[in-house]
């Protein structure tokens, strides 16, 4: 091939000052985010481990819950009388039904409070 005249473009134009180019980087849509959306993953939060929950009537094979039990029954309830739910005691559908069943009993008859001292 002939030699022919390989100009290359140098690049004339460049800014003289380094400290131009400084002011210029600050862009206001400079924070990208690679990931996605920060909602997907598992729901629980927080350091704590979720403890598995058994219902306790099942654990001891409690047919039926009696009313005249009170230190059990005592167990399910709050310092003011409440009830706990399903949720905190872990209890089963058919124990708590039977629970509550149990607990107004209890009232009823004065072995237990309707409400805290
Ligand atoms: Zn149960």
């Amino acid at each position: 091939m002939a030699d022919e005249k390989t100009t290359t473009a140098a690049p004339a134009a460049r800014p003289a000052s380094t400290g131009a180019r400084r002011l210029s980087s600050g862009g206001p849509r400079g924070d990208r985010r690679p990931g996605g959306p920060a909602g997907a993953g598992p729901r629980r939060r927080g350091p704590f481990r979720p403890r598995r929950k058994v219902c306790r009537f099942c654990v001891d094979k409690v047919d039926h819950v009696d009313f005249k039990q009170v230190q059990i029954i005592r167990t399910f309830i709050t310092e003011r009388g409440k009830m706990l739910s399903s949720r905190i005691t872990g209890n089963c559908a058919k124990h708590q039904r039977q629970l509550s069943r149990a607990v107004k009993r209890a009232r009823y008859l004065a072995l237990l409070p309707f409400t805290g001292s």
